[in-house]
């Protein structure tokens, strides 16, 4: 029977702190850890952890833990040691069952002189008061393979201004992933003899942190076609004073949809679509009274605003209305991305937006026929804020085209019911917004020659709806 120390456990700290030691000690799987790999990484490791800048992050992680403590100050390094050598005493295959609260395979451990199980100080998020626990229990139920795997979870986290974000994922292929790329910058500081803490990339927003750590797992050369990713971070601070903890969760249809655009030839297009809401907002925010004196904002200073389109993904809502432009009859994109984002993220049928871009195209041609400086039909289709509003116009198209001598109708009743408007009242500003991207996109260079008058007040409104 094969002996493992290590198995995931979907205890994020302990997940965390064994797929950091896997990558650390150069093992493909967790099951593949020894001993021998402990004993040989865990004194590199409480090097690494005792320069000044790692002894930052344990204020952070663990409060009051051995590194962190002031009266340690000079013997963080022994005191660590110390707390692991505690820990490995009883270190233990994985059994059947147990009474550890993460791996359920192994009984918990009682430490010291207390003969307690661990605090705060030494697992993150937990009670530092042992008055905290029922009368039975003292402290929290950890065995030792779990507790030192929770010891080592900083060299995975992902520092986010004075807290911590630590990443879990249904997918074991992901959590290693991510570990390869936080170690790679920890080997890197190690090397150089230039330590900075945790890694970082001075993400302090969490939304925008959990899309870059998407897109370094998008960018290993891991296939992930076939592996459904969902990722949580936990945006975290173990602070004495006020412990705070907030999580949030790219589903794995997003993380398909990211990886197939950055695949695909219109990464760029979305790259620069993201840009432009971040610049939005930039924009639109009355920074600078001199418009003369604003600067050219590098990356690093509005990568932390909030992102439209990344709000819109994680919050499951519409976003094509950051797709294009009313103002300047205009898309961002082209329909094939946006035709990615209806499959993928809103999981549309395919042969809904195939109808709805065939009737787009129609009424772009009724539209063409229009000799008006302002075709009328067009602002019509834009400012139609009921559902009633809008099937009149349409019906006032069907007309027109009747009377064009059209040789097919504009839409069958099926194709009204079942993919025009799927939902009737509810539904149809989705097929406004796509019949509007569509028009745009066909249109754009004959409406650009026609110079529209722009009500701006009506353009700032529908801006404001799409933050
Ligand atoms: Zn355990």
């Amino acid at each position: 029977m094969i002996q493992n120390l290590f198995d995931y456990t979907g205890n994020p700290f302990v997940d965390a702190g064994i797929s950091a030691l896997t990558i650390w000690c150069g093992k493909k799987q967790p099951k593949e850890l020894t001993e021998q790999d402990l004993n040989a990484a865990l004194p590199e490791i409480a090097t690494l952890f005792t320069q000044e800048s790692w002894i930052k992050t344990f204020y952070t992680t663990f409060a009051n833990g051995p590194i962190a403590q002031p009266a340690n100050k000079g013997k963080e390094r022994e005191k660590w040691i110390e707390l692991i050598s505690e820990f490995k005493k009883e270190l233990k295959p994985l059994g059947e069952k147990g009474s550890c609260i993460a791996c359920g395979r192994r009984d918990a451990i009682r430490i010291r002189k207390e003969k307690r199980g661990l605090l705060r100080s030494e697992v993150p998020m937990t009670s530092g008061s042992l008055n905290y626990y029922s009368f039975a229990s003292s402290g929290a139920d950890y065995c030792g393979a779990c507790a030192i795997a929770i010891q080592v979870s900083p060299l995975v986290f992902y520092r986010s201004g004075d807290k911590m974000i630590l990443v879990h994922s249904s997918s074991e292929k992901a959590m290693r992933s991510w570990a390869k790329r936080a170690i790679k910058n920890v080997r890197e500081q190690i090397q150089l003899r230039s330590y900075t803490g945790c890694f970082s990339e001075n993400y302090k927003n969490p939304k925008n942190a959990l899309f870059q750590v998407a897109k370094s797992l998008i960018q290993d050369e891991e296939d992930w076609a076939s592996e459904p990713v969902a990722i949580r971070i936990y945006h975290f601070t173990n602070y004495n004073q006020g412990p705070e903890l907030d999580y949030y969760d790219l589903p794995a249809k997003i993380f398909r949809f990211l990886n197939e655009v950055q695949h695909s030839d219109e990464r760029t297009s979305w790259e620069n679509l993201v840009k432009r809401r971040y610049y939005y907002i930039y924009e639109k925010k009355e920074f600078w009274q001199n418009p003369d004196e604003k600067p050219e904002k590098p990356e690093e200073e509005y990568k932390n605003n909030a992102n439209a389109i990344y709000e819109g993904l994680l919050n499951d809502k519409w976003i094509v209305k950051c797709f294009y432009s009313s103002r300047d009859k205009e898309t961002y994109i082209n329909w094939k991305l946006l035709q990615l984002y209806l499959m993928e993220v809103r999981e549309m049928e395919k042969q809904r937006i195939e109808v709805i871009r065939r009737v787009a195209d129609e009424i772009s041609a009724v539209i063409r026929k229009d000799e008006s400086p302002n075709p009328k039909r067009l602002g019509q289709l834009e400012r139609a804020s009921t559902y009633a509003s809008f099937r009149n116009t349409l019906r006032l198209i069907i007309k027109e085209r009747i009377k064009g001598n059209a040789e097919n109708p504009l839409f069958s009743l099926e194709e009204y019911a079942e993919n025009l408007f799927p939902d009737g009242a509810l539904g149809w500003r989705e097929t406004q917004d796509l019949i509007l991207f569509r028009i745009y996109e066909v249109l754009h260079d004959w409406l650009k020659s026609k110079h529209i008058e722009i009500d701006e007040s009506e353009e700032e409104k529908s801006n404001l709806a799409s933050e």
